[in-house]
This record gives structure tokens, C-alpha cells and sequence, in this order.
């Protein structure tokens, strides 16, 4: 300030003389005249007032200047801009004046940084951020809360949060409670549409009330809420088939149950399983076994009453139930109506990649409450029921009735004794004879085996062979049967020269199973028997089921020396360009078409095309089942080379087999039908 003293003080006193100089010089102009010196004096006087004034206005400007400067900075800060740094030059005067305001420019520009950066940070979040106060009024937001919400920072600052959920129902809450309590909720957005979000918050613990609130932190969780569907609904639905699954089904059946309970009405559970649907599958593949399901679902569910309700319980098996039966009426009469629709609409073909594919199904049908009090009984009890139809073979309905659970439970039962079966040396082999229809002489035999367990006597092939097939008990039972039909071919052959040549059926899983050609070279070598004298018979799906790896096998088996036939021929689906990959020397006619000679035109084609179709690709071709004369008649006429069945001689013993060969062998026996 002193500076500004000095300088002020100087500066007065060169105007004072100044002034001075030019009193005096008026006060002499008036007494005499002017002259040099006056005017001398004047003009010194002139210019000293000059340079003080010249000096006023320096001083004053440099005065002026950094308080300006000052001023600039202080409104760029006040807008925003903290980049310039406050200078105003070497002033001492204004020098704190310039520190704190630089002070406060360099405070003020890292509280910006720091919020910028508070901003980008909100701003990169995925998830929604939303500041509100203690009554959920929006007063901050992120990107990300604009982006959800749809609406605009300034749209969204000021609205109530709470406002913009969706009044959900769940069980047991009738619309959305308080957005303080949910983790999770719907909005809707700008557009009308709704959300599922979850939902995180903290209180915003501010000392000032002003700034007390929560922060919502919400996310968009559609996807996760689609999967959840999905994953629901897949634990309810068939996928393929987009019917009710087991569980879903009985979960509707129990609902149903209840229902009918309280109107004293009657359930009816039909239950569906398709015959013979794993040769679909073996034959054309999985991919035309699912198509098949799936147009046979469409179907089943276009022809059904809309009362009924489909469900698939497993593979190929599927379920119907009817709720509202009158118990006034004939409950059978209604419910075999249904049955028929469903027989019907099955049996209709099946157009699948190309193919024409044909099934049946066979139905089980249990009442509620009359069969049965609940689901599980319900179930179980039209099961037994759909078994005793399949068992009569097929494409069929049956009522249930208390027997028959009771065969559902000899069959469990059958299975566990079965384990025992091979120790307690309960299995039997038989030999079916099998004649040549040119020489009329038997010529060998198939092996077919027995299960003679006590207190049941002789148990079928067809009723245990595929409960040994749901299990591996099938391969120690395949090995007893070679074990025993070698031994037995071994004894026979020391008695007599020829005992034919004697075929063994061999299921899948034998034939899949780890080294069976070496197994089977074991067991011929062990026996010291020629494999040539023995025929593998394999069924004509299994012979489709993988048969790139089934053609490898029986060209071992072949190379060993060993025969090979197709049996039950024409219950599969195989072509003729299939079969001829198949080192295969004879054709065994199924039965069924056999059977049909007498009466069936169809089938009695169908056994003549067989017939050629073997001889044109040079394979015997071998008739089974033959019962009657007819038959034996119609089948000598179209050169069928060999029979088996009934009319010529039921399965016998070994030893009773064996007596028949030397009666043959030394002319005292003949096969009585060929020569009636
Ligand atoms: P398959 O190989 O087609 O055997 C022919 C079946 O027809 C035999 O029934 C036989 O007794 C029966 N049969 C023969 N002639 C007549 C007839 O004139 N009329 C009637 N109604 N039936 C006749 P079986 O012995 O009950 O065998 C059924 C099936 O069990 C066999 O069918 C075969 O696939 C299987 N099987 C039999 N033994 C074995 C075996 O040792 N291992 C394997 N894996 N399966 C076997
Ligand atoms: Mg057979
Ligand atoms: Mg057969």
C-alpha cells in the first residue's frame, strides 16, 4: 500500500506545482503583460498538470488491472472451467487475494474430477442405479436406469419410484408390497412394456436429513426369468412332445382325483404303451422314433375329448385321464370309446422320413374309486391292466382287474428268482425239430429253453427272456444255453453220425456283448465241437440295430464257420439291399404270416414273397409255427425248403431228440405229417 502512498504523494506534488506554476503565472498575466518568462512558466506548468494527470491514469489503470484479472478468473471458476490457473501479475497487494482463489480453483477442480469420475463410474454399470429420497422420490440416476426405464435423467429425477412398479399377484400377496421390502420386482418403462428386475438397496446415510435416502440398485433379469420358466416347464413338460410329464400328469391326476371326489364322479386312467416301438427306434433311428411320438401326440390330442388330459410318463408310453364319468352309466361302455379312438388314431400310418411306419398300442384301464383310491394305486393298477393286454399280444384295451395286479407282481417276483435261476440249475434246453420239406427228414433242431421253476413249472421263453434282457443276466444265461447245447450236440454226435445242425437264439445284448466271438470260439473249442454244425438265429430288428457294427460280428462268426438266420423275418422293417450286406444262409418266416396261410390272403403273399425273395438271393428259407396241412401244403407249393412247428413236433428233450435221430438215422422213424 505504500507504494500507492509514494506515488500518490509525488503525484500530488507535481500537480500541486503544476497548479502552482499556473496560479502564479495568471496572477502576473493580470498585473503585467505576458512575456517569454510567463509564458514559459505557463507552458511548465501546463505540462507538469499533464504529467500528473498522465501519472493519475497509470496508477489508476495499474490499479484497476489485476482486480479485473481477478474478477475473469473468479467467473470462469464460478462456470465451471477450474482448467486456467489465477494469475494477476507480481501485485503484492493482491497476492492472498490470488492464493485463495487459486486455492479454491485447484479444490474446485479435483472435486470435479472426483465427481466426473463418481459419474463415468455410475455410468459404466450395467445394472441400474437410482438414488431416491426416504419416500422413494428420484433425485439421482445412471445411464443404465435411463436405458431400463426409458425415460430421460430429467423425466426420471422427481418421480416416484414406488409409482412406476407393477402390481404383480404371487400366492399369498395380492399386489406388489412397498418397493423397500422386494428383491425383486417388475416396471414398467416409457413404452408401456413391464420388466422383472431385481432389486438390491442401501440406505444413503447422509448427516444432512436433505440428503437421507436409498440407493436402489435394480437389474434386468428377463433372460433369467425366461430360463426359470423354461426350466419350470421342462420339469413339467415333455419336451418332445409337449405333453404333461409323469410327474405333472399325476400332479393333474391327483387334482382331478379330488375333484370328481367332491361331485362323486369316476376317473378313468387309461395307459398307453406302444407295441414293439423300440424297432421304430432300432430300425430308422432316434430321430424318426421322435418324430413318430411327436405326430402321434398331435394326434392323440386333436381326437381326444377336451375333458381328457394326455400325458407321456416315459418313452413310449403315455397316459389319458377322464374326470367327470357319470357313475349312472356305464363307466366301461364310456371309457372303451375313448379306447377305440385311441386304437384307431394309432393305427393309422405314419408317414416319418419318407417311410410309412405302422404301431399299435396296447391300453390298460383302471377306475377311480372303484379300482382305486389314489394316483399311485390308479396308476399302478391300469399298468397292470395295459401288461395284460400287451401280453395278449397287443393292440388291444383291458380292464383292470385284481388278477392281473397280481401277474405285475409274480413279475417282480419272477425277476428275482431269476437271479437264482442259473445256480439252483433251473433252466432247461429243448430242441424243436426242424424238417426239410424235400427230403421229409428232420434235419436238426432249434434250441429253445425252459424255465422250470418250482411251483410255477415250465416258464415260456417269452415271458422271462425279456426280463433278463432289462438286466445283464441275459449274457449268463446266453453262455448257459451254448455251454449246454454244445455239450449236448457233443454227446448226441457220439451216438450218432449226424445229429443235424441245431440253431441257438441269440438276443442283442449277447451279441453286443465284449468279445462275444471269442467267446464263442472258446466254448466250441472247449466242447470240441465243429461250429459248423450249429446256426446262430438272430432276430431281424436286432440284426438292424447298429448294423455297421452287427455286420462286423457276424462276419467273424461266419469266417468261423458258423451258419446264421434271421429269425422271426418280416416283423421288421428290413430292405432287401440291408439284408443282403448279412451273411445270412436262411430266412425264418414269422409265425404270425404262417399262421394267416389258412385264412389271411395277405399273409399268404407275404410267405410266398419271402419265399422267392430268399431264393433269389440264395438263402434257405424256413417256416415257423406251421400248425395244419393248409400251411404245409401252401409252403411245399412255393418250394419252401424248411418248417418247424407243431404239425411236425413240439420242443422236446435232449435225450428225447436224440432218440428220434437214430430212429431216423436207422429207418424206423418218420416225420408223420410229411407223409400223411
Ligand atoms: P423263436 O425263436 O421264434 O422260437 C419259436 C417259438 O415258436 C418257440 O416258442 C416255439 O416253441 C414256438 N413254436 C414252434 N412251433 C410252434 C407252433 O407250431 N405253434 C405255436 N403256437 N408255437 C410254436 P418259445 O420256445 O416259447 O420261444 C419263444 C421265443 O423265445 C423264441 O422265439 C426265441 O426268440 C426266444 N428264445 C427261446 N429260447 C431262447 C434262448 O435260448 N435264448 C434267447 N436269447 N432267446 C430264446
Ligand atoms: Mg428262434
Ligand atoms: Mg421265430
Amino acid at each position: 500500500m505504500n507504494k500507492y502512498k509514494q506515488s500518490a504523494k509525488a503525484l500530488l506534488l507535481i500537480s500541486l506545482s503544476g497548479a502552482g506554476l499556473l496560479v502564479w503565472l495568471i496572477v502576473l498575466s493580470r498585473s503585467r503583460p505576458v512575456n517569454d518568462w510567463l509564458l514559459a512558466i505557463g507552458v511548465v506548468g501546463i505540462a507538469l498538470v499533464c504529467v500528473a494527470a498522465a501519472l493519475v491514469w497509470r496508477v489508476l489503470r495499474s490499479l484497476d488491472q489485476p482486480i479485473h484479472e481477478l474478477i475473469k478468473s473468479a467467473e470462469q471458476i464460478g462456470s465451471g472451467n477450474y482448467a486456467t490457473q489465477v494469475t494477476v501479475g507480481d501485485d503484492e497487494n493482491l497476492a492472498p487475494l490470488e492464493q485463495a482463489l487459486e486455492h479454491m480453483r485447484q479444490k474446485l477442480q479435483q472435486t470435479s474430477i472426483n465427481s466426473n469420475y463418481l459419474t463415468t463410474v455410475l455410468d459404466s454399470m450395467n445394472d441400474a442405479v437410482l438414488v431416491t429420497t426416504q419416500d422413494t422420490v428420484i433425485t439421482r440416476v445412471n445411464a443404465a436406469a435411463e436405458a431400463l426405464f426409458g425415460f430421460s435423467i430429467d423425466q426420471l429425477i422427481g418421480k416416484s419410484l414406488n409409482e412406476m412398479l407393477v402390481a404383480v399377484e404371487r400366492p399369498g400377496q395380492d399386489v406388489t408390497p412397498a418397493l423397500l421390502e422386494l428383491d425383486e420386482a417388475v416396471i414398467r418403462t416409457a413404452s408401456g412394456q413391464t420388466i422383472p428386475v431385481s432389486v438390491s438397496r442401501s440406505s444413503l446415510n447422509a448427516a444432512s436429513t436433505e440428503f437421507k435416502g436409498t440407493i436402489f440398485v435394480m437389474r434386468d433379469i428377463t433372460d433369467r426369468k425366461r430360463a426359470e420358466r423354461r426350466i419350470r416347464y421342462l420339469a413339467r413338460f415333455d419336451s418332445l412332445t409337449k405333453l404333461p410329464n409323469r410327474m405333472q400328469f399325476q400332479h393333474l391326476l391327483q387334482q382331478g382325483i379330488a375333484r370328481a371326489r367332491r361331485s362323486d364322479r369316476i376317473v378313468a386312467l387309461l395307459y398307453l404303451d406302444l407295441d414293439r416301438f423300440k424297432e421304430i427306434n432300432d430300425t430308422f433311428g432316434h430321430e424318426a422314433g421322435d418324430r413318430t411320438l411327436e405326430i402321434l401326440s398331435e394326434r392323440l390330442t386333436r381326437a381326444l375329448p377336451k375333458e381328457a388330459v394326455l400325458g407321456r410318463l416315459a418313452g413310449d408310453e403315455f397316459a389319458v385321464f377322464i374326470e367327470g364319468i357319470d357313475p349312472h352309466e356305464d363307466e366301461r361302455a364310456q371309457t372303451a370309446s375313448i379306447a377305440r379312438v385311441v386304437l384307431s388314431e394309432i393305427s393309422k400310418v405314419f408317414y416319418v422320413q419318407q417311410h410309412e411306419l405302422f404301431l399299435t398300442v396296447s391300453i390298460g384301464i383302471a377306475f377311480c374309486p372303484r379300482d382305486a383310491e389314489n394316483v399311485i394305486d390308479l396308476i399302478r393298477h391300469a399298468d397292470a391292466a395295459m401288461y395284460y393286454s400287451k401280453q395278449n399280444s397287443g393292440n388291444n384295451f383291458a380292464f383292470y382287474t385284481p388278477e392281473m395286479n397280481a401277474a405285475a407282481v409274480e413279475r417282480l417276483m419272477l425277476k428275482s428268482k431269476l437271479r437264482r435261476a442259473l445256480e439252483r440249475e433251473e433252466l432247461v434246453m429243448l430242441y424243436q425239430p426242424k424238417v426239410d420239406l424235400q427230403t421229409n427228414t428232420v434235419i436238426g433242431a432249434e434250441a429253445l429253453l425252459r424255465w422250470r421253476l418250482p411251483g410255477f413249472g415250465d416258464i415260456a421263453p417269452s415271458q422271462f427272456i425279456p426280463l433278463a434282457e432289462e438286466t445283464s443276466l441275459i449274457l449268463g444265461i446266453g453262455d448257459w444255453v451254448m455251454n449246454r447245447v454244445c455239450e449236448d450236440y457233443k454227446r448226441w454226435n457220439a451216438q450218432i453220425v449226424d445229429p443235424g445242425r441245431i440253431s441257438i437264439n441269440l438276443s442283442l445284448k449277447q451279441l453286443h456283448q465284449a468279445s462275444f466271438v471269442a467267446r464263442c470260439r472258446n466254448i466250441f473249442r472247449r466242447h470240441e465241437v465243429n461250429p459248423s454244425c450249429f446256426e446262430l438265429e438272430i432276430t431281424e430288428t436286432t440284426l438292424m440295430q447298429d448294423p455297421k457294427r452287427t455286420i462286423k460280428l457276424l462276419d467273424e462268426l461266419f469266417a468261423m464257420g458258423v451258419s446264421l438266420s434271421i429269425d422271426d423275418f418280416g416283423t421288421g422293417y428290413s430292405s432287401l439291399s440291408a439284408l443282403q450286406q448279412f451273411p445270412i444262409s436262411t430266412l425264418k418266416i414269422d409265425q404270425s404270416f404262417v399262421r394267416g396261410i389258412d385264412e389271411n390272403k395277405d399273409d399268404a403273399t407275404i410267405v410266398r414273397a419271402i419265399i422267392d425273395m430268399g431264393n433269389a438271393m440264395g438263402m434257405k428259407v424256413l417256416a415257423e409255427g406251421v400248425e395244419t396241412r393248409v400251411q404245409l401244403d401252401y409252403l411245399k407249393a412255393h418250394q419252401c425248403h424248411y418248417a418247424q412247428g407243431h404239425l411236425f413236433g413240439k420242443a422236446i428233450s435232449a435225450e428225447d431228440f436224440l432218440a428220434m435221430m437214430i430212429a431216423q438215422q436207422n429207418g424206423q422213424y418218420q416225420v408223420a405229417a410229411l407223409f400223411a
